[in-house]
């Protein structure tokens, strides 16, 4: 890893970080991207220059000018990842160059430059160990956001040619409020948050920003989050606003629709996959019309639906609403596959079980 070697980081520690008494009362009940730790690692690219002024130095606002190029065009791009405090006293985190892989994946497709996966890994250790101290016990964990933005000062459509790549941190507990055993969703069959061609397989603020209508419409309609339908024929099963979506069936069958450009390569995604195919359960990767969707819950041949990312770990769908009707799956509350494949994957993120080679990378 020679980019990692390349880079080294100046490390300016928080001068006004917080006592231990203070952070303490905060760790107490983080709640989800709340709370945030005491620094951030900034790295900038110039054109004819590339990466340069890798600093872990004090969370502070950045300061931008009005004309800063991501406030007009929004060339912005994320990821989000955890880390987690070990049994054994160590710090784990879970397939962190995949994060860094698709990180790079997003910059392509939104005309910013990569980020070298050192660089990527290097950033995110830096933090999380000047940032120890902020890692929740228990079942929470320390949420990463790692992201770049287009800061040159200009109004004008190209690609900028400046940029900051930054990371932040929060500690943080369950994604949805009380911890709720199954959440509901509303169908949005007429908005539409990623077409054939855009920009859906980009984790980028645009399609969070594309997604926010429905999702209110959502909230109207009582139901907690929106599941996308195919903006060519509003069908097709896409994803919710920013998880991925499967579907166990009676024959035990396991399905989530494939990657087809408009959806969001989970990584949680993925590892449900494998997890399940190592289960010898039967998986597939295939698209699934609403319709049938109804008519499959409604028959019983649809056993349990969940909704699985970073953020929200997996959780069970027991209530769908739509413009067609409103349907339950199951019992309404999850089901036992759903369980045992969320503690299969949340076992081995925290190292209690052994998954597959390479899944838990610790941090020195
Ligand atoms: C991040 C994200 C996911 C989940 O990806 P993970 O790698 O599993 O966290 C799913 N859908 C969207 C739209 C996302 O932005």
């Amino acid at each position: 890893m020679n980019a990692e070697a390349d880079h080294i980081f100046a490390i300016e520690p928080n001068p006004a970080m917080r006592a231990a008494a203070e952070r303490a009362v905060l760790l107490e009940d983080p709640a989800f991207g709340r709370v945030f730790t005491d620094h951030m690692v900034t790295v900038k690219w110039t054109e004819g220059q590339g990466w340069h002024s890798a600093t872990v130095g004090a969370r502070k606002p950045f300061l931008l000018d009005p004309a800063c190029a991501v406030l007009h065009y929004a060339q912005e791009i994320f990821e989000g990842m955890k880390a987690y405090r070990l049994d054994d006293g160590g710090i784990g985190l879970f397939r962190p160059e995949q994060n860094a892989r698709r990180f790079n994946l997003s910059a392509q497709r939104m005309a910013m430059p990569e980020v070298p996966e050192g660089l990527f890994l290097g950033a995110i250790d830096a933090l999380v160990t000047i940032d120890e101290a902020w890692i929740p016990g228990g079942e929470g964990s320390l949420y990463l956001r790692p992201f770049m933005f287009a800061s040159e000062t200009f109004l004008g459509v190209k690609p900028a040619a400046e940029y900051i790549f930054c990371v932040i941190a929060c500690p943080v507990g369950a994604y949805f409020k009380g911890g709720k055993k199954a959440v509901s969703l509303w169908v949005s069959d007429h908005l539409n948050r990623a077409g054939p061609g855009g920009t859906g397989a980009a984790k980028c603020g645009g399609n969070y920003a594309a997604s926010l209508m429905a999702q209110a419409e959502a909230t109207t309609h009582g139901c907690d989050q929106v599941v996308f339908l195919d903006a060519v024929e509003h069908r097709w099963v896409d994803e919710l606003g920013g998880m991925n979506i499967f579907f166990l069936f009676d024959d035990g069958k396991l399905r989530t629709p494939p990657l087809s450009g408009t959806i969001l390569p989970g990584i949680t995604r993925a590892s449900i996959l494998a997890l399940a195919k190592a289960r010898g359960m039967d998986v597939a990767e295939e698209p699934y019309a609403i319709d049938q969707w109804r008519a499959d819950a409604q028959s019983g041949k649809l056993r349990e639906v969940f909704a699985c990312g970073t953020a929200a770990v997996v959780t069970p769908i027991g209530h769908v609403k739509s413009t067609g009707g409103d349907f339950t799956i199951g019992n309404g509350e999850g089901g036992s596959v759903t369980e045992a494949l969320k503690d299969a994957l949340v076992g081995i993120q925290r190292g209690r079980i052994e998954g597959p080679d390479g899944w838990v990378r610790r941090v020195a």
